[in-house]
């Protein structure tokens, strides 16, 4: 264990000398830099002026004075002034002093480094006077000759700046170790006059030999530097204190800079590291004795390491931290003498017992804490050295006056040879464990009930085998399975799934595993009696500190019931929509057939119309012949015709009429339906027509005594219309009021109201039934078949008028009531201007019998 301890102490030693090495280094890096830098900046100061005219006019003609001598003097006090320098002068080749800023520190001609710069022929600086304090820089330009032509330039003389070291340079220098505890950073002189500490020391010195030793070892690291390197080592400085230093030389100039630290900061970090205590933490808690024995050998080690390192500081850093350690230990631990008296105790002792560390120290164990046959082998570990562990006791806590259950260790411990054996008790106090262990017991009893009384499967497995190590009892209930097979077949779970789903399934857990990613999926299992369960599975992969997946917390939840109405739903959807279809198409069905019955309807009723027109034509001709001729055989144009054949000619007479009155009405009707009647629109007087039926049914009504009346107003407009058609209307109504009327009288009346004329035609004939009302005015409709066939008429009369009065945009109807007579009305705008087509609506309307 020391064998290690050295080890491990060796390393950090290292390692802290490793840290120093870069931070020193990186000081004198960054420093020198800074210190080059500003001497760059001086000698372009003085570079500047030795170029000036002036200062070569003086050189090349010394003996000028006067006039240019005092302009040149106050160049030079200009120049110090701009530039904080203390003194400037111009010197010949020969050292002389041939021009001076007017101040009182002057260099007189003595300056080294004004023969040095004119010797070399470039830039020299240098550092004298007496000690740090009255130190003076010098800085020394050779002036040359300006350029005329090739070769090399004559060297004139030389321009020397100084300024006070001690304002100026060293602070620059020093202030780069002004934060560290004993760092110091220090101009060497090696080279270029005798060897020397330039810049002024942060300690007092050892005297002049240390001084001369310090620089020495300085010197030696720094011909071990690489050139324009930096080196770093161990030296010792002038007051003879060891210490870690980096060098680095300063570029054109003998000087090098040094970067100091003691040995004791330098590695603090070592002594302060708190690796070396952790490591103590865990040998103190194996062994605590044979932590002491290794401090001590530790001790004897550090004391041979170097002879410079605090030994003292060492170990007591040391204790300080087994002392730390101790205090943490959650175990009681007591250091007693042989005579079984206390030495020291930790924290965890002090509160077991509930006294304090001045309580304790010096007493005896058996004032403390009585445990028995404690004593006896206390003094049995101490003379044999055998340790003895984890006896069980009840304890007596004297202080507390309570009892509790301990486990105690003894061991036997000696610091060094010569040392008296000492006793180390370790106390743990078991009533504070059993409190532990029963808050644990409690709370994965809670965890238990938790998972036990939740409505969903539990589970733990291996991320790699999907193997079980944990299901909860809910398992039992969803697939009828005890929770030992669960855990005990190795392919449990994988046999129970639907064979159906377990590619599906296998591939899911898959891909989730190996990117590790918390997943859910539905599958169906297969229960003990046969069931398919639905389950959805919600699983959380736990993955290591690489990220692989090593074990899979799940959820499983038994899902058949909402998977179940989820179907149910879906049936009934299907079934609702197929319903749905098989309506549609019914219904489409209907229309179609609905559509070409109208179509066949209209074509049929066209046909039928044209047929018609056509027939009406043809036979109108012959049938004209035929009446033409008997008339003329009637009116005896060709002879006498005998009585017989007159009576036969008077009924072929009455029936070729009867006949042309259907044919020229039959045409009407379909030329009005076949949309071909076209009405003659032209001016007419409604009196006009009203008095000319009047009269063309004169006889009639005279043949009938019958009695008709006409009222016409004053006053009528002028109409506009098929004068042919309205009077056709109006002789068909009178025609009818006279015919099924066999005494009384038949009134026409006209009116005119809102641009329309109003004609009706009222008659005392025997009135018509309500139910017939609508009928008389369809085709071929008569009321009373033996009535009306008595009477003539071919039942088309109206539906003509109708059609005819609703062309002209008019209205037809009638008011009658059986025994009451009946009047027939019509109205026509009084201006027609446009035709109204009819057939539609006449063959909408004798749809509904059809
Ligand atoms: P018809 O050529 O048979 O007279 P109409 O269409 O003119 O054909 O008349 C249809 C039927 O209406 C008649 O057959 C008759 O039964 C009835 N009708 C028409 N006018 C009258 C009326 N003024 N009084 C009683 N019945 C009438």
């Amino acid at each position: 264990m020391a064998g290690f301890m050295r080890y491990h102490i060796e390393t950090e030693r290292r390692a802290a000398v490793a840290q120093l090495r870069t931070r020193l280094t990186t000081l004198a890096e960054d420093r020198g830099r800074l210190v080059s830098d500003w001497l760059s900046t001086r000698r372009a100061d003085a570079e500047l002026l030795a170029t000036s005219p002036s200062i070569r006019a003086l050189l090349t003609a010394p003996e000028a004075g006067g006039e240019a001598q005092a302009q040149l003097v106050s160049q030079l006090d200009r120049t110090a002034r701009a530039y904080g320098y203390s003194a400037i002068a111009v010197l010949d080749t020969a050292g002389r002093t041939l021009a001076r800023d007017s101040s009182a520190a002057a260099p007189g001609p003595e300056a080294p480094e004004a023969a040095a710069a004119v010797r070399s022929g470039t830039f020299r600086v240098a550092i004298g006077g007496e000690g740090p304090e009255r130190a003076s820089l010098s800085i020394a330009v050779p002036v040359h000759a300006s350029r005329r032509g090739a070769g090399t330039r004559p060297i004139l003389g030389v321009v020397v700046f100084r300024m006070p070291a001690g304002t100026s340079l060293f602070p620059l220098v020093t202030s780069a170790t002004a934060g560290t505890r004993t760092g110091e950073t220090l101009l060497v002189r090696l080279g270029g006059g005798p060897t020397a500490y330039l810049s002024p020391f942060r300690y007092e010195s050892a005297g002049w030999q240390a001084t001369e030793r310090s620089v020495q070892t300085v010197e030696a690291l720094v011909r071990a530097a690489p050139p324009n390197g930096t080196a770093f080592g161990e030296v010792a400085d002038y007051r003879m204190v060891s210490g870690f230093a980096a060098v680095r030389q300063l570029a054109s100039t003998p000087w090098t800079l040094l970067v100091n630290m003691d040995q004791d900061e330098g590695l603090a970090e070592f002594y302060q590291a708190g690796r070396l205590a952790g490591l103590a933490a865990a040998f103190l808690i194996l062994a605590f004795g044979a932590l002491l024995i290794g401090l001590w050998r530790q001790h004897q080690r550090t004391l041979l390491l170097r002879a410079q390192i605090a030994q003292e500081r060492a170990i007591l850093t040391l204790k300080g931290y087994a002392e730390k350690i101790l205090a943490s230990i959650p175990s009681g631990l007591l250091l007693l003498t042989r005579d079984l008296r206390v030495l020291s105790g930790n924290r965890a002792i002090l509160d077991l017992l509930g006294m304090t560390l001045d309580e304790v120290i010096g007493g005896s164990l058996d004032d403390l804490l009585r445990v028995d046959t404690l004593a006896q082998r206390a003094r049995e570990v101490i003379r044999t050295g055998v340790p003895l562990h984890d006896m069980l006791f009840v304890a007596q806590l004297v202080s507390r006056r309570e009892t509790r259950p301990v486990r105690i260790t003894l061991t036997g411990i000696r610091l060094a040879t010569d040392d008296a054996a000492r006793l180390l008790m370790i106390v743990e106090d078991l009533a504070q464990e059993e409190r532990l262990h029963e808050e644990r017991r409690a709370s994965e009893e809670r965890f238990r009930d938790l998972v036990q009384g939740l409505d969903a499967i539990v589970w733990e497995a291996q991320a790699d085998t999907l193997r079980f190590t944990f299901v909860s009892e809910r398992a039992e209930a969803v697939l009828g399975y005890p929770v030992d097979r669960w855990l005990t077949d190795r392919a449990f779970w994988m046999g129970r799934v639907h064979p159906e789903d377990r590619d599906a399934v296998v591939a899911r857990v898959r891909a989730a595993v190996l990117v590790g990613e918390d997943h859910a999926f539905e599958y169906r299992a297969l229960a003990a009696d046969g069931r398919a369960v639905w389950l959805r599975d919600m699983v959380h992969v736990v993955r290591d500190s690489v990220g692989r997946a090593v074990q899979l917390r799940g959820l499983t939840m038994d899902i058949t019931e909402r998977k179940q109405a989820a179907d149910r739903l879906e049936e009934l959807v299907a079934e609702r929509t197929e319903e749905l279809r098989r309506a549609n198409t019914h219904l489409e069905q209907a229309l179609t057939a609905a559509r070409e019955a109208r179509e066949a309807a209209e074509v049929a009723s066209r046909a039928k119309s044209q047929f018609l027109a056509n027939m009406s034509h043809e036979l109108r001709t012959p049938m004209n012949a035929i009446l033409g001729y008997t008339e003329l055989i009637l009116d005896n144009t060709y002879g006498e015709a005998p009585e017989k054949i007159r009576a036969v000619l008077g009924r072929v007479d009455r029936s070729g009429h009867h006949l042309l009155g259907l044919i020229n009405d039959v045409l009407d009707l379909s030329k009005i339906e076949a949309g071909q009647l076209v009405l003659g629109l032209a001016a007419y007087s409604m009196a006009d027509v009203v008095r000319g039926v009047a009269q063309a049914v004169e006889a009639l009504v005279k043949e009938k005594t019958l009695e008709l009346e006409v009222a016409l107003p004053p006053e009528l407009p002028a109409g506009r219309g098929d004068e042919r058609r309205i009077t056709q209307v109006l002789l068909n109504l009178v025609g009818n009021a006279i015919k099924f009327t066999e005494a009384g009288r038949i009134s026409v009346r006209v009116g005119v109201a809102d641009d329309t004329f109003c004609v009706s035609v009222t008659d005392t004939g025997p009135g018509i039934a309500p139910e017939d009302q609508q009928k008389i005015f369809e085709e071929f409709q008569q009321v009373d078949g033996s009535n009306t066939r008595a009477k003539g008429g071919t039942g088309l009369g109206l539906a003509i008028a109708r059609r005819i009065v609703e062309l002209h945009g008019g209205r037809l109807w009638v008011e009658s009531a059986p025994g009451r007579g009946s009047t027939f009305s019509f109205t026509v705008p009084v201006r027609v201007e446009r035709r109204t087509r009819v057939v539609g609506v006449a063959a909408e309307r004798r749809r509904p019998q059809a």
